[in-house]
């Protein structure tokens, strides 16, 4: 049974992995008019007579060419300092997508239900297959295998998700035979919507998060907290992250993920963002209003009666995809005191750069300028966060480096929202890990196995609390330990901070 969903899941992989390859393209003149302004459309055309109606046979050399030409002309325009005549809007990606023919286009559908049918489809009938062999982790040479401890396999899909990541980000028109693959799925769901490479991610991060979790669901089973933790992250990124803000959308109301919040969401207080919520109406101020309340309010209470697991390993898309797609690698952290302290030095630092690039961005909103102590604020600090901390770190390092570095390397040395929520849980939070140390046997399974590079046992060995900034309170240290040392607790703060009585 698992070799059959094993073989499912690689043929389908291995469909939509080929499909990169299987369209021509070709750019008629009349898709050209339709797409491109009119006021581009003269000068643009000289450059791009020689590709209109010419067949490509791959999507990069035609979006090349594409870029070539719109680069072309700006560089005329700023020569001849035609400043108004400088083209700002991005054609590549439209004009890609008029331009594909081939079976991506003829039969979407067929392709969507046979490529994700397998994929899914075998990644299920994989993890159901679990329910054959005992629960919990086996130890057995997880450190001698190709996947899971850095070994050929694991740097091949470390490669690929790398890839991925980047084509997404900084060139989506190479990936148009994927977004036009998942289109009739977007026209279900609102038939006046085009897929972008956006609908692709949240889709597949779906998929990964649902069919990995029932894998998740299969190992732990012996645990009720990793199953019912590990449903809700499923529910929260199938519901609230995917499908209602497709719903909102089509309902004409603004796009909205009612469970990101600032500092996660580092584009809540761009001036296009306020704009969009504050002129929908009701709804939208609702939006806005729930969005603040979240992080000012929300964050701050639940942390203190739950920890930052009611967040991180409960509701968050970054946590759950980290601990569904994630678990096979969550061995691969590292425990040492110089990874603790860049971790504290990194996931700080982006707090603060969250914070002043925030306080930037509002400042110019609400005085309705460009620049704060003479700089202008989009390029020194808007679009550096953006492409540095929101498209590398969190996206092509955050998810591409799990099979090298482990599943939670963004939420561990990245997220600034981590960085709050572990800042109330150090300081003022009910939430503790109580170890009975009497019992500790020293055997090293929940160091080994905890995603955030904590060495567990070494607190184990002492009876001490763990009330780490960084502990997401997964509870795998717990369901893994063999003698019931490790506790997850919400009492009262008092004692927190000593060793357990009876070692003292
Ligand atoms: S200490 Fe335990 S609960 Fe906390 S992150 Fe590590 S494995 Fe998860
Ligand atoms: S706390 Fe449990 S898992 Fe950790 S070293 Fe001790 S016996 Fe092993």
């Amino acid at each position: 049974m698992k070799n059959l969903g094993l073989t499912f899941f690689l043929v389908g992989l291995g469909l939509f992995l080929s499909l990169f390859f299987m369209s021509d393209y070709q750019l008629s003149n009349e898709d050209f008019k339709s797409i491109v302004k009119q006021e581009h459309q003269e000068s643009l055309l000289p450059e791009i007579a020689n590709i209109l109606e010419k067949p490509f046979s791959n999507a990069i050399s035609f979006a090349n060419a594409i870029d070539h030409a719109v680069n072309t002309v700006n560089e005329q325009m700023r020569a001849t300092q035609q400043w108004d005549q400088v083209i700002y809007d991005n054609y590549t990606a439209s004009l890609t997508r008029a331009a594909t023919k081939g079976i991506i286009t003829e039969h979407p559908t067929t392709l969507f239900l046979l490529i994700f049918g397998l994929v899914i489809g075998g990644g299920v009938i994989f993890s159901l297959a679990g329910k054959n062999s005992p629960p919990g982790i086996k130890n057995n040479g997880i450190f001698f295998n190709a996947l899971n401890n850095r070994g050929w396999i694991g740097i091949l899909v470390g490669t690929i998700l790398i890839a991925f990541y980047i084509l997404l980000y900084f060139y989506d028109a190479h990936i148009m035979n994927w977004i036009i693959l998942v289109d009739p799925l977007q026209k279900w769901i609102n038939p006046s919507a085009t897929s972008s490479q956006w609908f692709l991610y949240g889709f597949l991060y779906t998929i990964a998060v649902t069919v990995m979790g029932v894998r998740f669901i299969m190992k732990y089973r012996h645990s009720k907290y990793q199953i019912v933790r590990t449903i809700s992250v499923m529910f929260f990124q199938l519901a609230l992250a995917f499908l209602l803000p497709e719903i909102l959308v089509r309902l004409n109301q603004p796009y909205f993920d009612f469970k990101n919040m600032w500092p996660l969401d580092y584009d809540f207080f761009d001036a296009w963002h306020i704009n969009m919520l504050t002129s929908a109406g009701g709804i939208g101020i609702f939006m806005f209003a729930w969005g603040i309340t979240l992080f000012m309010v929300g964050v701050p209470v639940l942390v203190y009666f739950f920890g930052k697991r009611w967040y991180c390993s409960w509701v968050c898309g970054c946590g759950g995809l980290a601990e569904t797609a994630g678990d096979p690698f969550r061995q691969l952290s590292d425990k040492s005191l110089r990874a603790w302290k860049i971790e504290r030095y990194l996931i700080h630092g982006v707090l603060v750069f969250a914070i002043v690039m925030t306080g930037a961005v509002l400042y110019n909103f609400i005085s309705s300028t460009n620049t704060i102590f003479g700089l202008d604020t989009y390029t020194y600090l808007r679009k550096p966060y953006g492409f540095m901390i929101g498209s590398i770190f969190s996206g092509v390092v955050g998810t591409g480096f799990y099979p090298l570095m482990g599943n939670r390397v963004w939420c561990r040395f990245g997220c600034p929202l981590a960085a709050y929520l572990g800042f109330i849980q150090r300081f003022k939070s009910r939430f503790r890990i109580t170890t009975n140390g009497g019992q500790c046997i020293s055997c090293g399974n929940c160091s080994t196995y905890c995603e955030m590079g904590i060495d567990v046992r070494w607190y184990a060995q002492r009876g001490q609390n763990i009330i780490r900034s960084s502990c997401v309170g997964c509870g795998v240290c717990s369901s893994v330990c063999p003698r019931g040392v490790l506790n997850l607790e919400n009492r009262d703060e008092e004692g927190r901070f000593v060793k357990n009585s009876f070692i003292e």
